[in-house]
């Protein structure tokens, strides 16, 4: 058991102990890993963390209070406004990030389709299977029911596939600037088009886009539609804490008229503490956050973003190019922008690969249904990028050597591999759930999760897989 300290502890001592326990995790500014972080350069984050010092104790739940942060609000929203061509009718709000903003976004879907359909019961979102979970998570939420449809050969939306869900309890329409998994942006402009067909909201997830692709746009890559152009488009998620690089906690949600957005608002008169106003889900909000996104925004300015942009393609081409060149590796569907997915031929067990590359200090994110290591090429990558191809390399080279061996057990392993993993024994599933619960509660990133992620996918039943994450996150958080 962890107390409190019957008397404080000096802050000498405790900034001693927090930079000892942090040195245990994998650095966030060596641009090791693939997901999670978006470093941009040393200086950038000095300049960030000073403007979120300044603000440390403000409060941006009360948008009187401090007219500072209400001013900055207003100037990143019309500046995300600008970035994503949305008509100066346009309006949205500041939030904690895009699960908030998708919430909000559907949110305000819903309460636009209590008035519009008020007998629906069980309103519906269409979204590809591609669409981020935190759609799953709002309806879950909500009330409302995701439909999930297939994917395209290329990895994106299925148009006609949407079409065909669509139902008169249909109320949002769904598509991603680009997908998360696989970096392919979705045909906005024949998504957009269904939406006016069947008179339905349409909301572009541009939450990892919406600070790359204008720039990459203005780099001169020829990009498909995504945004506010696009006529149907009825809202937008975009966050500033990816390719914005702004600390954590700022993200936007915008819609194409204010009408659209007084429904995700909400207002209580009835509480003996006032009347209670607030525009998003947050209550009190960090003001940090968006000082800290107001300076990011204006110390890189639109040749910064280019730059880095820049960057974080190039970046990207060169990952590409070599994969092609690997034998054994391929890029699952056609990316467009700076995510990749890597997959891998058979006897390759691409889970295998991303041991390989942790064990020589490289974090990827597994993603399944087609098993693939994933990776959210930043401007900071682009120093690196020479040493992690020369490491992919290697684990492959490593690797195709072990799945040529002849052993029985590496046989065995391949024909599993090649059944696509079929049904495992129940000995197995036990000792995944023990591996599971051991990850959840060790301190440190675990290294080896090629068996875990295998058996995983072997498991007969969705739902088990999900019983059992149940348990990882009940022992993960064990007070
Ligand atoms: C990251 C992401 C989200 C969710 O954003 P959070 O900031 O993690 O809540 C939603 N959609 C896409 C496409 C994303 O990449």
């Amino acid at each position: 058991m962890h107390h409190l300290p019957p008397v404080g502890r000096s802050a000498e001592e405790i900034l001693n102990e927090l930079k000892n326990r942090k040195a245990q995790d994998t650095d966030s500014s060596g641009s090791r890993l693939w997901s999670l972080v978006y470093y941009h350069s040393p200086d950038l984050l000095d300049l960030a963390q000073k403007a979120y010092a300044l603000y440390i104790s403000e409060n941006a739940l009360n948008p009187i209070a401090f007219p500072s942060l209400r001013r900055m609000e207003n100037e990143i929203l019309s500046i995300v406004k600008s970035l994503l061509n949305a008509p100066s009718d346009a309006a949205g709000t500041l939030t904690s990030g895009g699960t908030e903003s998708i919430f909000l976004a559907l949110k305000a879907a819903r309460d636009y389709a209590r008035i519009q359909k008020p007998h629906l019961s069980t309103p519906e979102v269409i979204a590809p299977l591609s669409a981020h979970p935190a759609f799953d998570k709002a309806a879950h939420y909500l009330g409302l029911k995701i439909v999930h449809t297939p994917l395209t050969a290329s990895g994106a939306a299925d148009v006609a596939a949407m079409e065909a869900s669509i139902s008169e309890r249909t109320i949002l329409l769904v598509g991603s600037a680009p997908s998360y998994p696989h970096g392919v942006i979705d045909p906005i402009p024949a998504i957009a088009q269904l939406a006016l067909k069947y008179n339905l909201l349409c909301h572009v997830d541009a939450c990892v886009g919406g600070f790359i692709l204008p720039f990459l746009e203005r780099n001169g890559a020829a990009l498909p539609p995504y945004d506010f152009r696009v006529e149907g488009v009825t809202s937008m998620s975009a966050d500033l804490h990816k390719y914005g690089y702004t600390p954590k906690g700022a993200s936007v949600v915008l819609y194409r008229d204010r009408q659209l957005r007084r429904y995700q608002f909400f207002v209580y008169g009835g509480w003996p503490g006032g009347i209670y106003a607030s525009a998003s889900f947050s209550g009190t909000r960090s003001a940090g956050a968006i000082a800290a996104a107001w300076a990011v925004l204006h110390y890189l300015g639109e040749s910064g973003y280019k730059e880095a942009a820049r960057l974080a393609w190039d970046t990207t081409q060169r990952i590409r190019e070599a994969v092609h060149h690997i034998k054994g590796l391929r890029i699952i569907g056609e990316p467009q922008a700076t995510l990749l997915a890597i997959g891998a031929e058979p006897p390759i067990d691409i889970y295998r690969i991303g041991d390989g590359l942790a064990q020589r200090g490289w974090f990827l994110d597994r993603q399944q249904n087609p098993p693939s290591l994933h990776l959210t090429v930043t401007a900071g990558h682009a120093r690196v990028v020479e040493r992690f191809i020369e490491d992919l390399r290697g684990v492959v080279s490593e690797e195709s050597q072990y799945a040529k061996s002849s052993g029985w057990g590496r046989r065995l392993n391949r024909s599993l591999l090649r059944m696509g993993l079929a049904v495992l024994p129940e000995r197995w599933v036990r000792s995944m759930a023990r591996l599971l619960s051991r990850t959840a509660q060790s301190e440190r990133p675990p290294r080896r999760t090629a068996a875990l992620y295998g058996m995983m996918a072997a498991l007969p039943k969705q739902g088990s897989v999900e019983k059992l994450v149940e348990d990882f996150l009940d022992k993960a958080l064990d007070h």
